[in-house]
């Protein structure tokens, strides 16, 4: 089966890449026709201002594929902006491509929400607010007052988050009246909180948000895909409704002008269930991510303060694995089901302390890091010699997109 997929260069790889994507990607490498590209033109589409890092960004992305084995003898690799046949295949798409198809995708909504509550939340504890008066409702107002220090700005966070979707996903669309109204019982001053809602709504972050390239990315993902005439594509569940798109656009073409693209098939691939050491989703944003290329001593680090099961106080406290971070990367890193009983076992009886565990832990994933951090090391020294391989994968990749480009081209009575 031909297959394309593409990841966004916005940094190290950490740990919920790996088995979010590289780890797929090492299985299907081995039975298919894979084309693996590095999407840079989409990593501008919320981040066009501050393009500093992306060449380093590449870099590092080049650097941690090939050392986790992502094999360019199995796999074409190639970065998108090599292939400059992507772009007029978006251009031409987007002629055939209704504007409410973009704007009713599910993702395209579920992006914006995240990009809009993120700046508020940042912005709003950037200012040093105190979370500790007026709580809007009886179970936060249980919940703060058992919290304390950070904890109380967790709880500020998820409600904030909650008052952010109530009416964020409604037929209205955001409310900030009502947005307002939260703030102030939680004893913001309005100084803040005027200068914050403004930035929602008319300062950078809406307009880095409402571009016609953001709005449109969906098109160019499709005219990335439908290129190389691919049949499927891995996807995590919530990328469905891009690829229902990119059908939807094969359809439309093939329907007004010429038989050219095959519908591809989505090849749904598991979600990694691994989360931050923090407990919230693994993301560069959070600062709660175990890098690829993280040293022995940032591991043991960032193990140690991962949180546990939280009604664990003292070690004397009987524990529960289920709700502990700790052992769901044991579930995944601890490859000895014995030892992973006699974790579980001990836990729930008080017999082994959290430290204790979290070493074990640390131990095995720097097991497994170990040979990611030489081979990085390997290729970081001759990185030249790496970068070829994508560079020769960018011309492979222009011949067959060009070959594509003709035939459409000529469905769609182009001059050149
Ligand atoms: S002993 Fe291990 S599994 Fe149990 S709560 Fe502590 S860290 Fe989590």
């Amino acid at each position: 089966m031909k297959i394309v997929s593409g990841m966004r260069p916005t940094g190290k790889l950490h740990l919920g890449h790996y088995l979010g994507v590289i780890k797929n990607w090492l299985k299907l490498q081995e039975e298919n026709e894979c084309y693996f590209f590095i999407a840079d033109w989409h990593a501008l589409t919320n981040k066009y201002k501050d393009t500093k890092e992306l060449k380093e960004n590449i870099k590092q992305m080049i650097i941690d594929w090939l050392a986790c084995g992502i094999n360019p003898e199995k796999a074409t690799l190639f970065i998108q902006s090599g292939v400059k046949q992507h772009a007029e295949l978006s251009l031409l798409f987007s002629m055939i491509t209704p504007k409410s198809w973009l704007e009713l995708n599910p993702s395209y909504k579920d992006l914006k929400f995240n990009l809009m509550y993120q700046y508020l939340k940042d912005f709003l504890l950037g200012k040093q607010i105190k979370i500790n008066q007026a709580p809007p409702s009886e179970s936060y107002d249980e919940a703060l007052k058992k919290a304390t220090g950070k904890q109380k700005n967790k709880i500020f966070e998820e409600y904030l988050r909650e008052a952010f979707h109530r009416t964020f996903y409604s037929k209205k669309g955001l409310d900030l009246d009502y947005l307002k109204e939260v703030l102030i019982k939680f004893g913001i001053q309005k100084k803040i909180i005027e200068e914050a809602i403004s930035n929602l709504k008319d300062g950078d972050i809406g307009k880095d948000i409402d571009t016609v390239g953001f709005l449109s990315y969906p098109v160019l993902q499709a005219a990335d895909i439908l290129i190389y005439k691919a049949q499927g594509v891995p996807v995590g569940e919530d990328q469905l409704p891009h690829i229902e798109l990119t059908r939807e656009i094969a359809r439309r073409f093939n329907n007004l002008y010429k038989e050219i693209f095959p519908e591809p098939e989505a090849i749904l691939t598991e979600e990694a269930k691994l989360l931050g050491i923090d407990g919230r989703k693994m993301s560069k944003s959070y600062n709660n991510a175990i890098y690829l290329s993280d040293s022995e001593k940032e591991v043991n680090q960032k193990v140690l303060q991962m949180k546990t099961d939280p009604q664990r106080i003292k070690k004397t406290d009987p524990g529960n694995p289920e709700v502990c971070i700790v052992y769901d990367y044991h579930k995944i890193f601890t490859n000895d089901e014995n030892l992973l009983k006699e974790i579980d076992t001990k836990c729930k009886n008080a017999e082994i302390g959290c430290v204790e565990c979290k070493k074990i832990l640390a131990n095995n994933l720097n097991q497994f890091l170990t040979p990611i951090r030489e081979k990085r090391k390997e290729i970081e020294k001759d990185f030249p010699k790496y970068e070829k391989i994508f560079i020769e994968g960018s011309l492979k990749c222009r011949e067959i997109a060009e070959e594509t480009m003709k035939e459409v081209r000529e469905a769609m009575n182009l001059y050149y």
